[in-house]
């Protein structure tokens, strides 16, 4: 999980409210403390600390409480209100405009995840109905169209590119009249080892002729609080409208990129989270707090989904999972979109509850050949069946399926028992295992 030293931590304050049998200035103290100590662990400004911490502790003694909530429950709420406002508030992603081409240009170091992320973005607005195209412009780097060309072709996005021409300007030039038939065009820069006055030039003069309606900052996370510095060179000298967090995964010290927002009120709208094009995440600093919380995220989970499914399909899923009512037919459709989602242990942590459940390994594991034998059988299935899967939980049915299906009885059962397993995690995540979801009742988006 990205950042799970923090979250760790994060959850042991929440616990230490939860648990205390008073709940007063000094279990207050106690707890900011503990914040304080957490958010310096991962490399967050120490000044911005102590404004999120003053902020808690303020509003924590103010007395102030809303009606129907519990004093308790109020801290956790600020706790959890607070950190959102400090990634961020509400803002989220990028807004894609009606204008055709919508231009977003990547800038940023050497080395940051530039190039990375715009196939990770092109990939990202693909799977949600844009046409989009990528330029690269990184005109310096010797290697730098080839590694553009080699990413979109593995994403199967267009990508345009010169390996003549020296002048990025020019590139830009001879192909822009290619651009009106896109939805989306990914500008690709080069970097500098540092913000040097030859690079705010030419981001200047490219700003000029590309005219982007985006112009994302690429910042890697493990700089740390470096962070802050880098950003905000590169918001006062090119006027940056967004941060892209990449490496998000394997560092503990991403707080710097996370609060870089804070000091250039140019908030995070993606993070990147690995190295492969999927690995990418719009930035919702709700839904990242409420996972850091430990409060899951049913709603990445479905934007997730979305990638694989439908809309409707992901939303129809999404309730009946919630409903607890699914059959086979679901079950089947969820592990096939589940395998596609990526790792499982990913897709667990955004389901309220489940980063602290123990599920049985094999409910977690989906491989290819049992999907193929579990379609056999449910071919064999009558609709009836398949539509009410107790039914099955019968010796005589599970023979005559594995006879017509081809395939042994305890194979047979082993689709059995995963679909009981399934409907397990469902109860629990509908049991609202995380008693803390119940507190932000209209708070949290589910
Ligand atoms: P550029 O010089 O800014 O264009 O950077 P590149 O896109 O070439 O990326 C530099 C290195 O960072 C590559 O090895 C990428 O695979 C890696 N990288 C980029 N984004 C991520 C990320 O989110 N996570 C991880 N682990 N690696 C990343
Ligand atoms: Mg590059």
């Amino acid at each position: 999980m990205v950042m799970e030293k923090l979250g760790k931590s994060m959850k042991n304050v929440l616990k230490k409210i939860a648990g205390a049998p008073l709940v007063d200035e000094n279990l207050i103290n106690e707890i900011i403390k503990d914040i304080q100590r957490a958010l310096l662990h991962a490399d967050v400004n120490v000044n911005l600390v102590f404004d999120l911490t003053n902020s808690i502790k303020e509003r924590a003694l103010s007395k102030d409480i809303p009606k129907g909530i519990s004093y308790r429950d109020y801290i956790v709420r600020i706790v959890y209100e607070e950190l959102v406002i400090f990634l961020g508030g509400e803002t989220k992603g990028i807004k894609i405009g009606k204008k055709k081409p919508f231009k977003i240009m990547m800038v940023g170091l050497f080395g940051n995840g530039k190039t990375t992320s715009s196939s990770k973005l092109a990939k990202y607005y693909t799977t949600r109905g844009y046409k989009v195209g990528i330029i690269g412009l990184d005109v310096h780097r010797p290697a730098a169209m080839t590694q553009l060309k080699q990413l979109g072709e593995s994403i199967g996005v267009k990508v345009f590119i010169d390996e003549e021409e020296k002048n990025a300007l020019k590139i830009w030039e001879k192909n822009e009249n290619e651009f009106s038939g896109y939805d989306i065009i990914i500008i690709d820069t080069s970097g500098r080892d540092a913000l040097s006055e030859e690079l705010v030039k030419e981001i200047e003069e490219l700003n000029k002729l590309t005219v982007p309606d985006e112009k994302l900052l690429v910042l890697s996370a493990d700089i740390g609080q470096t962070a802050e510095k880098q950003a905000k060179q590169f918001h006062e000298s090119c006027e940056i409208t967004g941060i892209m967090a990449t490496k998000m995964d394997g560092t503990a010290k991403a707080g710097g990129a996370l609060s870089a927002c804070a000091v250039t009120n140019a908030s995070i709208k993606f993070i990147g989270t690995g190295e492969k094009p999927e690995d990418i995440e719009e930035f919702d600093p709700e839904g990242f707090t409420g996972r850091l919380l430990g409060m899951g995220d049913i709603k990445s989970l479905l934007e997730k989904a979305k990638e694989v499914m439908s809309e409707e399909d992901a939303q129809d899923l999404g309730k009946k999972f919630l409903k607890g009512e699914f059959n086979f037919l679901d079950l089947y459709e969820q592990m096939s979109a589940m395998k596609k989602m990526g790792p499982l242990s990913k897709v667990m942590e955004m389901i309220p509850g489940m980063s602290k459940v123990n599920l049985p390994k094999e409910a977690l594991e989906v491989q290819e050949d049992k999907l193929k034998i579990w379609k056999h059988i449910m071919q064999s299935m009558t609709k009836k069946e398949l539509e009410e899967p107790d039914l099955m939980f019968n010796r005589k049915r599970i023979e005559r399926v594995a006879r017509g299906s081809g395939v042994t009885s305890s194979e047979v059962r082993g689709l059995l028992k995963q679909y009981r397993q399934s409907k397990k995690m469902v109860k629990m995540m509908k049991g609202n295992p995380d008693k803390l979801m119940k507190k932000f009742k209209g708070k949290l988006p589910f």
